[in-house]
């Protein structure tokens, strides 16, 4: 684990701002499902249990994560997976790494304290994660994100998918009266909801913008322009983005700096939250535009 993550400044297009490379803390548990996982992975502990039940779709990054810190802490882990039985680069690194993978119809998959109980309800070591980790615990440790920041910004950017890793840093800049505004980039269409989530967690969400039209037309759903766009970044910039989360927000982020909306000149930080193998789930898509 490489923490504190490191901020690396960039140059990019005529635009300067700064990235928390959370992508880089482990190539597995990768960005904020490290975060994540982090104090809920205490309490299972601290619970005596040692078999992690987790959910999530087939190229879920979250998967990998809890995957890979079973294996390194000596835990047993299974997930159950929404749609029926597939493979892909995700999945497979999930089975070497030991995860028992349960496939699940949509409709059983919609509850997910059900399928825990009838499968593992006996299971006195089982523990229940929920998908891609949304948990009080994981705002906690999302929350120590801002803790590593020694410099001030003007703004800071994230992707949400649950709004979990939104709601810490919320937490975190309210704890630590920061003057930041927290922008959040929504990935699924009509992200409005991610404010109630958000203030689930975080009662004061005077600090937050969300950003609901940058969602490419839904969850994991990408056009033309993002695929290009990611392409022009890491070309230029030596880092990776996803196309289902941080291509996301860095598109939002260059397009409210081309619009004034945000300053060129302000100090700008976007919270890299990992999540690289997303980009093999889009192989053919990279492939049309090179
Ligand atoms: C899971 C994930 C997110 C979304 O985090 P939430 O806490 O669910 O909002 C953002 N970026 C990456 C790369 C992810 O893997």
């Amino acid at each position: 684990m490489q923490l504190p993550s490191p901020i690396h400044q960039i140059h990019y297009n005529g635009k300067s701002f700064f990235i928390k490379r959370d992508d880089l803390i482990d190539p597995f548990i990768s960005g904020n499902k490290w975060r994540k996982l982090k104090y809920i992975l205490k309490d299972a502990a601290s619970k005596n249990k040692k078999h992690l039940v987790t959910f999530g779709g087939a190229y879920s990054n979250h998967l990998l994560a809890t995957a890979s810190a079973a294996a390194k802490y000596q835990l047993k882990a299974t997930a159950f997976v929404r749609g029926e039985e597939v493979n892909n680069e995700i999945l497979a690194l999930c089975k070497i790494f030991g995860l028992q993978l349960h496939f699940t119809d949509r409709e059983s998959y919609r509850n997910k304290p059900a399928l825990f109980e009838k499968y593992y309800g006996n299971d006195d070591e089982a523990y229940f994660i929920d998908e891609g980790g949304a948990s009080y615990e994981a705002t906690i440790g999302c929350a120590e994100i801002t803790n590593e920041l020694e410099e001030h910004f003007d703004h800071i950017f994230c992707a949400a998918g649950t709004g979990t890793t939104a709601a810490g840093l919320l937490k975190g800049i309210n704890q630590l009266g920061l003057k930041t505004q927290l922008h959040v980039v929504t990935v699924l269409k009509g992200g409005d909801f991610i404010r109630e989530e958000i203030a689930q967690y975080e009662q004061d969400i005077s600090k937050l913008s969300l950003h609901i039209d940058y969602h490419f037309g839904g969850y994991a759903k990408t056009n033309k322009e993002l695929i290009s766009f990611i392409k022009d970044f890491s070309s230029k910039t030596g880092i990776l983005i996803d196309p289902i989360y941080t291509g996301k927000m860095f598109y939002a982020i260059n397009d409210l700096i081309e619009k004034k909306q945000i300053s060129k000149d302000a100090r700008i930080l976007a919270i890299h939250t990992g999540g690289l193998f997303g980009i093999f789930g889009k192989i053919d898509e990279f492939d049309k535009i090179s």
